[in-house]
């Protein structure tokens, strides 16, 4: 009870330090290992409300992205709490020296839809873990029920990875699939086949959310095929079997007819090479970072296009033999673009395998 009495404290004091008022709005940047739980329980909001402020469609949370706490949380009572596992003294010791929410253990309210293992996935702990720690006799769970959940305790049993990519991106399949829902700034074409790994999905919506931010302007981007539900092979394409590979199309200075439902070829004229560049530097520069984009398939003729237009923006040329093969040829392998048939009406994005992930290929 004192423990509890206690997070109540810093959970107020938290909420007072980053408030200069309490009808001020609130804003929270997310840190690496915030959840949302953590976030709304830190400010005593509502998850719902927190999401709905937000527009926040899954649970996926983007390092550095500004969240709004709903403005009527701070006069509501903080709800029930976290309980730490730390005891009393060095609570009090972390009180002093941040005012960040502990982290420790959380206690999770189960939902309808949600299984042991996708509550393992979001907190990346283990099923066995979770049945161990609050002694269930079997995996079924009930929605309203509560669950101890120890975040990052996985390892001890069977990890569940959130759309885990199985195989190679050519002879392959998706386990657990993640989507990429519909969302603003972007269309999608074929609402069956945006099925993908986690990073795939988080990778691409964090790309288009820097084009929506730098670019006020710029039209819908029309989303092509991740994979199907399951992965495997689908029509049309070799690849785009367990959730590494994504369609992509560009963005133009006018919005041609027909598109985003179909793809249409770029060209000097109506290409809008600012957002299309904007986009594809995002991918470009997610390489050095795990799961991060590993090949980005474009024309050898769009690449030269894509070329003299930031030529005249000035971008170096040391910079361009990074990115793009052109003028070095077709069969040039320094950069990350590589030329591939028909991909004048799109970009073809395949990332890499997420690390500790030894099923991907
Ligand atoms: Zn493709």
């Amino acid at each position: 009870m004192k423990v509890r009495l206690l997070l109540c404290l810093v959970i107020c004091l938290s909420t007072l330090g980053s408030a200069h008022s309490a009808r001020a709005k609130q804003f929270h940047v997310v840190d690496a290992g915030d959840t949302l739980w953590d976030i709304s329980r830190s400010y005593g909001c509502e998850l719902d409300a927190l999401r709905e402020q937000n527009g926040l469609k899954g649970d996926a949370l983007p390092v550095g992205r500004r969240l709004q706490i709903p403005s009527d949380s701070a006069a509501k009572k903080p709800t029930r709490v976290a309980i730490a596992t730390e005891p009393k003294k060095r609570a009090k010791e972390k009180m002093s020296e941040s005012t960040r929410p502990v982290k420790g253990l959380v206690v999770y309210k189960i939902t309808s839809g949600d299984t042991l293992g996708s509550i393992a996935g979001l907190y990346d702990t283990s099923v066995d873990d979770l049945v161990s720690r609050n002694g269930l006799g079997s995996t079924a769970i009930y929605a309203g029920k509560k669950l101890k959940v120890l975040p990052g305790a996985g390892g001890t049993g069977k990890r569940f990875i959130l759309g885990q990519s199985v195989g190679a991106t050519n002879r392959g399949r998706l386990r657990n699939a993640s989507r990429l829902k519909a969302g603003p700034g972007y269309f999608i074409r074929r609402p069956k086949r945006t099925y993908g790994a986690e990073h795939t999905i988080r990778n691409v919506k964090r790309a288009v959310s820097e084009v929506r931010r730098r670019h006020k302007r710029a039209h819908s981007l029309a989303v092509g095929d991740i994979s199907a539900k399951r992965g495997g092979k689908i029509s049309m394409h070799a690849s785009h079997q367990s959730g590494r590979d994504i369609d992509l199309g560009f963005y133009f200075v006018k919005r041609p007819v027909g598109y985003p439902r179909s793809f249409v070829d770029a060209t000097a004229k109506n290409l809008d090479f600012d957002a299309t560049w904007t986009l594809l530097m995002s991918f470009v520069d997610s390489q050095s970072m795990p799961g991060g984009a590993e090949q980005i398939f474009i024309s050898y003729e769009t690449q030269k296009l894509l070329y003299k237009k930031a030529r005249k923006r000035r971008i170096s040329k040391a910079r361009l033999a990074k990115v793009l093969q052109y003028p070095h040829g077709r069969g040039s392998r320094k950069a990350i673009v590589r030329h591939e048939p028909g991909h004048n009406e799109h970009m073809h994005v395949r990332f890499s395998c997420p690390p500790k992930d030894g099923k991907c290929k």
